[in-house]
């Protein structure tokens, strides 16, 4: 086995970073596939921490190679910043970096008219809860076949011809609602060129390259943004993201094919999170002081690397966490943050929904859950036990058969567990590459 796609299994925030670089330990190559910086890795090494939105968490591993797939949505400024991040804490060398060709350009008039359709739509009570990072208009105008892709920016012709295009479309949108745009074509322009300047050595066909580390025999980690109910085609549409967030999307993604993907792990924290509007069966009431959804969010340090926003708290739901795995063919399961369902004492898994209903995602939108308590987590020995174990047997065996309740009933087996922040904090149940 020498592929291994890694998703998100929930709505994203599951913990991908920690367990991306735990894998990528292991991988001579991370590509990412989707996505862009609406996405928020937190990595804690050795007592700091770093949160990369762009850059594939390989970065901390020096000779692993970063790629940034056709999949993405990339903004130039923010990619720069991480990689002048990066450099000066003596990662990512020159030739660690590769972004695609075909990857979508985010420019500043995506940003603005993300804000000013957020705003919109906030003042009809219908926000999506965007990151207004540019990257739903960035996808867009892909769609559309107005997007601005990384070769472009070295092609002056098409590329004027493109921006005055946008700059038509996007200027009669910020009127329509009610805003001005605050830049132009001209500086849109000068942006492209400086970026160009720095891209062009590192652009590449992302596809062919990951298709040659594969050829010869290298280990190739293609890592996701987001989590599978956020995916635009199978998520809880409108409330999703606007790119693919399940295993498939690294085919498409990148520029592979099915059959070069060996494995998929998938990855869900022991409770369930969500940010932003739409459906979510399980959450948890919260008052913003002492609730169990409160302490769930206070435990787990539950908001956004990305927003800050403070994330919803539920208990984790199988049925939808079943859903997921089917939609990514699941051959692996990296449950996270076990620890701080330990800190609990009281715990309950939604195991079904009420009136059959089916878990498949738009069932999610009128499900009930049907909790079952999960007795013998009180007892005020489980954490401690729980933060210093290293393998599973050392776990406590509330936590052992919380964890086989899971694999039970996704008919997915658990290839990792994460009880802490950092990387000792981890149990290597499965190996990526084998
Ligand atoms: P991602 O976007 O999926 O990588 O998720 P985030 O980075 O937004 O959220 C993960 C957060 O949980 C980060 O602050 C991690 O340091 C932290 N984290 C990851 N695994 C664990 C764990 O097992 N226990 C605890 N307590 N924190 C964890």
């Amino acid at each position: 086995m020498s592929t291994l796609v890694v998703v998100g299994a929930q709505w994203g925030d599951e913990g991908k970073g920690k367990v991306v670089d735990a894998v990528a330990a292991e991988a001579d190559v991370v590509a990412r596939f989707a996505g862009g910086n609406n996405a928020g890795h937190t990595l804690v090494v050795e007592g700091r921490t770093l949160v990369t939105h762009l850059v594939p968490s390989g970065c901390l591993y020096p000779g692993t190679r970063c790629v940034l797939g056709a999949g993405m949505v990339i903004d130039p400024v923010v990619l720069a910043h991480e990689i002048t991040t990066l450099r000066g804490l003596g990662l990512l060398a020159n030739d660690e970096l590769r972004v695609s060709l075909d990857a979508h350009v985010i420019f500043p008039f995506h940003i603005e008219l993300d804000a000013l359709r957020e705003d919109a739509a906030r003042q009809r009570g219908r926000a999506i809860g965007t990151t207004k990072r540019g990257i739903g208009p960035a996808y867009e105008a892909k769609a559309a076949r107005r997007g601005i892709r990384v070769r472009d920016l070295f092609d002056r012709a098409t590329l004027t011809e493109r921006l005055g295009q946008n700059e038509l479309q996007a200027a009669h949108e910020a009127e329509r609602l009610g805003g001005r745009l605050g830049t132009g074509a001209r500086e849109w322009l000068a942006h492209a060129e400086e970026w160009a300047t720095w891209l062009a050595p590192i652009a590449c066909d992302a596809g062919a390259f990951c298709h040659d580390a594969i050829v010869a025999g290298r280990r190739v980690l293609f890592e996701g943004a987001q989590g599978a109910l956020l995916d635009v085609d199978h998520g809880t549409y409108p409330y999703v993201t606007s790119s693919s967030t399940i295993a498939g999307g690294a085919c498409t993604g990148i520029g592979i094919g099915p059959t070069a993907i060996d494995g998929v792990w998938g990855i869900s924290k022991a409770y369930a999170t969500r940010v932003g509007a739409g459906p979510f069966p399980t959450k948890l009431a919260s008052n913003g002081k002492d609730l169990i959804g409160d302490r769930l969010r206070e435990l787990g340090a539950e908001f956004g690397a990305t927003t800050g926003r403070p994330r919803d708290c539920g208990w984790l739901d199988l049925p939808a966490l079943r859903h997921a795995a089917r939609l990514s063919g699941m051959t692996g399961l990296a449950i996270t943050k076990l620890d701080v369902l330990a800190a609990l004492r009281k715990v309950e898994v939604c195991v079904a929904y009420e009136d059959g209903i089916d878990p498949g995602t738009h069932g999610l939108f009128s499900a009930k859950p049907r909790l079952q308590a999960c007795e013998g987590w009180d007892d005020p020995d489980v954490l401690p036990q729980l933060r210093a174990a290293r393998t599973l047997e050392a776990l406590p065996a509330v936590a052992r058969a919380y964890l086989d309740l899971v694999a039970d009933a996704t008919g997915v087996p658990i290839a990792l567990v994460s009880v802490g922040a950092s990387r000792e904090e981890t149990i290597a149940v499965a190996r990526p590459f084998t």
